[in-house]
């Protein structure tokens, strides 16, 4: 795999009792064994499901080739901070990514990009991969700010000396998260090539809002767009699976 392979992750957010959850992974599982390894689907498949789900989700996929990251971290290793979970916590936990400043997380939790630069710090340390979350809201867009906006949050929450080629960078338009509403092509297009001007050859930018079936592939056929982070879609076997299969 070259060092863009596309990326198409499922964010199952605060989705997933034991019983279903592992019934979706299973379902995942077995088809990537199925298309003897995640390869034959010209991308690299990725599930993020809740803290609660990790470990068992991670034996439940093991040999699959579909790797697994949790949806935000604390910035410290341990100690005294009821109800967080570690990078390292993860890592142990068979997590390879995580998610890091989805705007679930500034916007409902306030966080603020020093407080994602700590995370994405304690992500690096812990041997994470880190997805960098940024995007604009509509008004935002609206008033032409759209690609200022996010120029500030890469620059806010990317911590000094960590390589830029290892990131992954997901553009996540907040008004098309979870609305329904997807951004147009060539808004899609000149953000990505925006990002790519202050990241690196390497480093894979993904699009994520609204993804679904009937408009991955046209999303992942866009210069620059080097896989999907998928929030609804990724909730049903059928339609993660058909959306991976656009990245062929
Ligand atoms: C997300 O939560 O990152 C997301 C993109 O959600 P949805 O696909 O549902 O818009």
């Amino acid at each position: 795999m070259n060092d863009r392979t596309k990326l198409v992750a499922g964010n199952w957010k605060m989705n997933g009792l034991r019983a279903d959850g592992l019934a979706l992974a299973g379902e995942l599982a077995e088809r990537a064994r199925a298309a003897k390894g995640v390869q034959a689907l010209h991308c690299e498949l990725l599930i993020c499901p809740p803290a609660t789900l990790l470990s068992p989700v991670h034996e439940t996929i093991a040999g699959s080739g579909i790797a697994l990251g949790g949806q935000d971290c604390h910035a410290a290793p341990k100690g005294a901070f009821t109800g967080d979970v570690s990078a390292e916590m993860l890592a142990d936990s068979g997590c390879a990514y995580v998610i890091l400043g989805h705007s679930e997380r500034r916007h409902g939790h306030g966080e603020t990009d020093a407080e994602i630069r700590d995370k994405l710090a304690a992500a690096v340390r812990a041997g994470l991969k880190p997805i960098l979350c940024v995007g604009e809201t509509h008004q935002q867009r609206q008033s032409g700010h759209a690609i200022a906006v996010v120029a500030a949050q890469l620059t806010g929450s990317i911590p000094d000396g960590v390589a830029r080629d290892g990131l992954i960078v997901a553009y996540e338009p907040v008004w098309a998260i979870g609305s329904g509403l997807s951004c147009k092509p060539e808004n899609i297009a000149q953000m990505h090539a925006a990002i790519r001007a202050d990241m690196a050859p390497a480093t894979r930018i993904l699009y994520g809002g609204s993804v679904n079936p009937t408009n991955a592939a046209g999303i992942l056929a866009l210069t620059d767009v080097d896989g999907a982070l998928i929030g609804g879609a990724s909730l049903d076997a059928d339609s993660f699976w058909a959306i991976a299969r656009s990245c062929g």
